[in-house]
């Protein structure tokens, strides 16, 4: 699964204070800067149209395992420590409003 690292036109980028950066959770880097000196932010995201919340907290090779038909966990592939999960079917474990919610704070 590839990373979701929005772009906003209007952002200033942290690195060289061009207009228009990408949103690494609050950190805006250029496409450029992002290049050059990339550093790895965890992010969370809940995806409305696999009704799925992702996480992941180190950018490694990723080895994913199964729990069950609802929950990956996803372990380093360097030294098999769990470094983010995947929940399918997200909204079964919350209510309605809670998911708007998150889904508005994320497009903030
Ligand atoms: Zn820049």
């Amino acid at each position: 699964m590839s990373k979701i690292v929005p772009f906003d036109n209007n952002a200033i980028c942290d690195g060289c204070g061009q207009k228009g950066a990408h949103d690494f959770m609050g950190d805006f880097y250029c496409p450029e800067c992002a290049s050059k000196d990339f550093k790895f932010h965890p992010f969370i995201y809940y995806i409305k149209l696999g009704d799925l919340l992702h996480y992941q907290n180190a950018d490694e090779a990723v080895v994913a395992e199964h729990v069950d038909q609802n929950f990956t966990l996803y372990r380093s592939g360097v030294d098999d420590r769990i470094i983010g999960f995947e929940f399918n079917r997200f909204s079964k474990l919350l209510s309605k409003k809670m998911i708007e919610e998150i889904i508005e704070k994320q497009n903030d």
